[in-house]
């Protein structure tokens, strides 16, 4: 019998030009950062280097905050919110009209297939700014009093795994309620957000009003403790959100940290099961199980776990890894070697621990960070694969008997971001989700985003929410 197999189907890169070499993005032009020094990324699924990005230091930070404040009282704060609104349309505008250029540059520099940055990622950031745009003169409407005023100055981290996604979830609200701000893109994944800095340029966004500064958690220690800035938004891990949290206290400034997660993805035994085997491999092989609220753990009814598992494992194999720029790609690269190796060593931690690993058979590129999709089973609460974040492709499946052991079971973290659950019924959805502690909890579906609803988290998951009504007064000082 031949083998049917598909033809590649790769994605053109000849519509993205990546200089050599970056500066900082500051006061509306690029400049040559004051440390001199500049550090290279690379593409994952090659190992080359893309391009070198410049390293900012404290006199560099001085500077970014500098005109982000320049510009809060000269220009932005003082400009009728009907006009912010209209840049921020813009730069939504010009985001779709370049969304190929920038999902094949997200792609390149940080390894998730093309279809999930053409597909997810770049719209979804669009639809950020058209979202916020919208809000930018009806901020007395938003439940924050008569006449809410912004904050002043926002310094704002983002990690690596949705980098162009997270720059937008940061900045659309925080120009929308008239904040101006700093941003410090991830060590390995600054490109799109060096992009995002000329798009600035040609919507012809006031200089100073959005500021980048690309380098690595040192760069964005001194954002933090900057004395110039009035808030710090953070998304990134629960170890670094601690760290802030602990700088901050006792300061003026005020701080929203989106944070980690471990969520449960509840199959309950009269759910349709081929779609929640189409939810479970959504949860958590979605940008390669990078995803802070990721569905990975598998909590399933011990009286369909067999079908469950079965089901899945047929599907897992016809996951495709490989080439993020080609079409057909499902599982692109992981996004470092540092990341590679963490999510190697909680597999091995499985393994030890007493829990059977199964990976779907696929071929492993030899060049770039790579790893296929796996289960665990015969996993147990107090297993570190079953309480540690792994944000790979790595999945930990536990059973239950009863609804009360599934939430107790899915309760059972120190993180609280989201939650799935698959049944029939209405009234076992909505019974589950009021006991779930979960920022945000699906069902009958998984990883669903949209900028009018909230997202964050309980517990060690973070501090407030992005998106959404609860989003805009995160930037906001209430006032009658
Ligand atoms: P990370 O190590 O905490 O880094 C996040 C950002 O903080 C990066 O820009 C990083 O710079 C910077 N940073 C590192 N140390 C710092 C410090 N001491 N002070 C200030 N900034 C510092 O997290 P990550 O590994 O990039 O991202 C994965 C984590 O993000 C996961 O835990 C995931 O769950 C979480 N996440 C949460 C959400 C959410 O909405 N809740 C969304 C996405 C991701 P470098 O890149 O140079 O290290
Ligand atoms: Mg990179």
């Amino acid at each position: 019998m031949s083998t049917f197999d598909y033809a590649p189907a790769l994605e053109s890169t000849a519509i993205v030009s990546i200089a050599e070499r970056y500066g900082l993005f500051i006061n509306g032009k690029f400049v040559a950062p004051k440390s001199g020094k500049y550090f290279p990324t690379i593409n994952p699924a090659t190992e080359k280097v893309l391009a070198k990005i410049a390293s900012a230091n404290s006199a560099d930070v001085d500077l970014a905050v500098a005109a982000a404040r320049a510009a809060y009282v000269k220009v932005w704060s003082k400009m009728p919110a009907a006009e912010r609104g209209k840049y921020l349309f813009r730069i939504a505008r010009i985001i779709q009209e370049r969304s190929r250029e920038f999902a094949v540059l997200e792609s390149l520099d940080n390894g998730k297939p093309i279809r999930e940055s053409r597909d997810t990622d770049i719209p979804l950031a669009a639809a950020h700014f058209f979202y916020h745009a919208g809000w930018a003169d009806k901020l007395q409407y938003s439940g924050n009093g008569a006449s809410p005023k912004p904050l002043g100055v926002v310094g704002q981290i983002i990690p690596w795994n949705f980098p162009m996604l997270m720059l937008a979830w940061k900045v659309a609200p925080a120009l929308a309620t008239g904040n101006t701000v700093v941003l410090k893109p991830a060590e390995t994944t600054s490109l799109t957000a060096l992009l995002f800095a000329e798009v600035c340029q040609q919507a012809g966004l006031p200089e100073g009003v959005v500021n980048i500064i690309t380098g690595a958690g040192g760069t964005g220690a001194l954002l933090v403790n900057h004395p110039g800035i009035d808030k710090v938004a953070f998304t990134g891990s629960t170890e670094v959100g601690k760290l802030i949290a602990t700088s901050i206290a006792g300061s003026k400034k005020s701080a929203t940290l989106e944070l980690g997660g471990k969520a449960a993805n509840i199959i309950y035994d009269d759910a349709a099961i081929d779609e929640a085997v189409e939810g479970i491999v959504n949860g958590i092989f979605f940008n390669q199980g990078h995803v802070c609220c990721a569905g990975s753990r598998l909590l399933v009814q011990e009286n369909v776990h067999e079908e469950v598992l079965a089901k899945l494992k047929v599907r897992m194999g016809h996951i495709r890894l490989g080439n993020p720029l080609d079409k057909n790609t499902d599982i692109g690269a992981i996004n470092s070697a540092a990341q590679l190796a963490k999510i190697k060593e909680l597999s091995a931690a499985g393994d030890s621990e007493g829990a059977e690993r199964w990976s779907a058979p696929c071929e492993l590129p030899s060049q770039g960070f790579w790893f296929p999709p796996t289960i665990f089973t015969g996993v147990s609460q107090t297993h570190r694969i079953a309480r540690e974040e792994i944000f790979g492709p790595v999945l930990s499946l536990l059973t239950f008997r009863t609804p009360q052991e599934a939430v107790e079971k899915a309760n059972n973290t120190p993180y609280g971001l989201s939650a799935g659950i698959w049944t029939d019924k209405g009234s076992k959805i909505l019974w589950t989700a009021s006991k779930l502690r979960a920022g945000v909890i699906w069902a009958n579906t998984f990883n669903k985003f949209d900028p009018a609803s909230p997202f964050g988290g309980y517990k060690e998951s973070g501090w407030g929410r992005e998106g959404g009504r609860h989003g805009l007064s995160a930037y906001l000082k209430a006032s009658n």
